[in-house]
């Protein structure tokens, strides 16, 4: 028997070695194995076993043994990691690396235990201290008997009982009353506090519908496994995720619930909490090593049943896995920006299949990849229309900029008339705003402030789906990401010939100076991730708005999140646009779902919500759609354009990433691996040249990319890889692939 073995090195290769012939009967694949390599002795894990290798036998070495002291992974986790390296274009060394987390990987944390000191003999306890209780000599030894008579201690908590003294401790253990062991202590994860349980509602018949399709997912032998639960806000998805996963639980099974960042949902983590208590295991980005190996071996040794957490919690190592849930799974952050560049939302999938368990992917505004599989038949469709409690939706107030009067020379009219008096308003009467603008610092579009012309690729742009070109200051030119046409820089307006022409918008620490001089009654505070450095920073900034001490929270899409404040009545949308200048054709997406959950903030309390929204581009569909909450209209009409120009969902996106300090090694570099890939680039796929990446360049390195774009990508994929894993760049070169890029910034 042949074992191919991974090692903890970055060579994307296994190595044979031969099973000796006691082992063959206990070892498994995933197991943590010890050999020779070269001179030392190292350990690895066991990818595959086989009958034979392609060496001869008499060259190959014999494993040493199977690690005792080191975690396992599950086989079926093997399996997705090996597909991971071949699709994400990564070694199987970085897949392997992400199933296993670093503290339990290295084998150098342990197991925390303590010493705990526990009575012999009960019998001859109660003897003892019935006969020295009231005996001076002995009576701090009867006390230390008699706080251990509850049970064990360790030595800091009989160190509290009144007269205690370590000399009477050790008499009573040479006498063998007391003995002491290890015992091995769990740490206590990242504070939960107190959390009441919950018992389950009685389901709304939307959700009696949804979970009689869980019904149907999670049979062994379902066809389709894979459910898109498309609800409103409140329209009780999280009641819906509880309620299938008591399902699971009851035929034996586990469960995995992904949450796009578990420090912003901890209003949802909660109710998790609160439902399965302690067979929940929440993964956090703030356990510490300690804390992450004790879950994960809980988790392995099969005494939780529910795991909580952000991406990689994806991969926790529950056996008889019967559920996987991703909430908001329209998120970008489940798309890993690191490799193995991972999305989690379609990992799941995978892994649901190999497990044979149900997937539920949820979300109010859901990805156009989703509705693409649920509209051909490979998701199940659910779609919850109605609110829970009937709250009405927010009113929607949409301000025209163009129409505004021109800001006398030095002021701004980023607040419009309406939206200054609305928020003076809120605050007289005690009620609090969000005022959100997303402005990210290097979208650098071209915008003219006297008509609104954005500079636009006429190629790639359709009548309201622009694609904006990116300007290049050192360069003074304008090109473009999707066909690669680069124009010189505009002078003035091409449309009004006006010389007032930006290159960027306000940013939120602009926005808060302002809103200061403009709001000097108000108390008010920023919430981005410039100011934001850790999460004390942002649970304090929440903590105090729930308090209301804070009248104005001003954000980027961080407020836009989950959050649920009673007392907003008032979201004020300072550029509504904004995200829609992006040189990408999810655009369009984000704005749409951003719009709507940002609008979701206002008016979750008694009060009726209201959410006043700025726009220079009130007739772009994206906008018009969010406006009327209408997501059915956005997606047909979105996933349109997109078939029209083959993006995905209607094709496949790779972006090939080179970096360096010398830019035109870089883009040569770039050069000759599309030269190399082109024997593979079938009917129905493009590649372009490298070309400078939107933001060119970060710490003095200059950035290139080239996307591929294809339905049938599998034999480039893998020439891609070999390329990506097994050429060295020349010196100072980079290079990287993001299979099904979310972003090529
Ligand atoms: P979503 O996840 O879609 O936003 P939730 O599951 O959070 O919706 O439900 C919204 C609100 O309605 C919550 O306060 C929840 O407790 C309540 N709720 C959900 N389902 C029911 C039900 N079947 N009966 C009564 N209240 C419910
Ligand atoms: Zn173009
Ligand atoms: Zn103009």
């Amino acid at each position: 028997m042949i074992a191919k073995v991974i090692i903890d090195v970055s060579l994307d290769r296994d190595f044979d070695y031969l099973v000796p012939p006691e082992l063959e009967n206990v070892i498994r694949v995933g197991m943590a194995v010890v050999f020779r390599f070269g001179n030392s002795r190292r350990t690895g894990y066991v990818l595959a076993l086989a009958e034979s290798s392609s060496y001869p036998a008499e060259k190959l070495k014999a494993l040493d043994s199977i690690c005792t002291d080191r975690a396992h992974i599950p086989e079926n986790l093997i399996t997705l990691g090996k597909w991971m390296a071949e699709y994400y274009c990564c070694s199987q060394e970085q897949a392997i690396r992400t199933l296993l987390p670093a503290a339990v990987r290295s084998g150098k944390v342990r197991a925390k235990s303590r010493r705990i000191y526990y009575i012999c003999d009960q019998e001859k306890a109660r003897a003892f201290i019935e006969k020295n209780e009231t005996v001076a000599s002995a009576v701090q030894r009867a006390a230390v008997l008699k706080a251990l008579q509850a049970g064990p201690l360790a030595l800091e908590e009989l160190r509290l009982t009144p007269d205690f003294s370590r000399s009477s401790l050790s008499t009573l253990m040479r006498n063998e009353l007391v003995a002491v062991k290890e015992e091995i202590v769990r740490r206590e994860p990242w504070g939960e506090g107190e959390v009441l349980p919950s018992a389950p509602l009685e389901p709304t018949e939307d959700q009696k519908k949804a979970l009689l399709m869980v019904d149907e997912i999670i049979r062994p032998d379902s066809e389709k496994r894979v459910i898109l639960l498309h609800g409103v806000t409140n329209s009780g998805k999280t009641e819906v995720y509880l309620q299938a996963i008591a399902k699971v639980i009851a035929r034996g099974r586990s469960a995995i619930v992904l949450v796009p960042e578990i420090s912003l949902t901890p209003q949802t983590v909660r109710r998790f909490r609160a439902r399965f208590g302690d067979q929940l295991s929440v993964l956090h980005s703030r356990l510490s090593d300690g804390e992450r190996f004790d879950e994960w071996n809980r988790i392995n040794a099969g005494e939780v049943g529910i795991v909580v957490g952000a991406r990689s919690a994806l991969f926790a190592p529950l056996q008889n896995l019967g559920l996987i849930i991703v909430d908001e799974e329209h998120e970008s952050t489940y798309k890993q920006s690191e490799a193995p560049r991972y999305m989690a939302r379609d990992v799941a999938v995978m892994r649901g299949q190999l497990e044979k368990a149900g997937v539920i992917l949820g979300s109010a505004t859901p990805s156009a990849e989703s509705m693409y599989n649920a509209r051909n038949g490979k998701f199940i469709l659910c779609t919850m229309s109605s609110q829970v409690a009937n709250r009405p939706a927010p009113r929607m107030e949409v301000v025209d900029m163009r129409l505004l009067p021109a800001p006398e020379p030095g002021k701004s009219n980023i607040f419009s008339p309406a939206l200054l008096e609305a928020v003076r308003q809120r605050v007289d009467c005690g009620e609090q705003c969000i005022l959100f603008l997303n402005r990210r610092g290097y979208a650098r579009v071209m915008h003219c402030d006297q008509c609104g012309f954005d500079a636009c690729c006429p190629a790639c742009s359709r009548s309201n789906h622009p694609i904006h070109y990116t300007y290049s200051r050192s360069r003074c030119t304008l090109s473009c990401h999707l066909c690669g046409t680069v124009i010189p820089a505009y002078e003035k307006c091409p449309d009004c010939g006006s010389p007032e022409i930006r290159y960027s918008g306000t940013g939120t620490e602009k926005l808060e100076a302002m809103a200061r001089g403009v709001f000097s009654f108000a108390r008010i505070a920023r919430m981005d991730s410039d100011n934001m450095k850790s999460n004390e920073d942002y649970e304090d900034v929440l903590e105090r708005f729930r308090r209301g001490e804070i009248d104005i929270l001003i954000g980027t899409q961080m407020i836009a999140k989950g959050l649920h404040f009673p007392n907003v009545t008032l979201v004020g949308i300072i550029n509504a646009d904004q995200g829609l200048s992006m040189p990408d054709f999810r655009a369009p997406e984000r704005t749409f779902q951003l719009i709507t959950q940002v609008a979701g903030r206002a008016g979750r309390g008694d009060y009726p919500g209201e959410v006043i929204l700025q726009t220079w581009q009130p007739d772009n569909d994206a906008i018009i759609s969010a406006v009327n909450f209408d997501f059915e209209g956005f997606s047909e009409y979105d996933l349109e354009f997109r078939e029209l120009l083959g993006f995905p969902p209607f094709s496949r996106l790779i972006a090939v990433h080179f970096r360096g300090e010398d830019e035109a090694s870089v883009r040569r570099y770039g050069e000759e691996i599309v030269k190399e890939l082109q024997p593979y680039v079938l009917e129905g796929t493009s590649i372009s040249a490298p070309l400078p990446a939107p933001i060119e360049r970060i710490k003095g390195k200059y950035r290139y990319v080239c996307t591929i774009k294809g339905t049938r990508l599998k034999v480039l994929r893998q020439a891609l890889r070999i390329l990506a894993l097994h050429r060295t760049p020349p010196k100072g070169v980079e290079m990287y692939v993001d299979v099904d890029a979310q972003s090529i910034m």
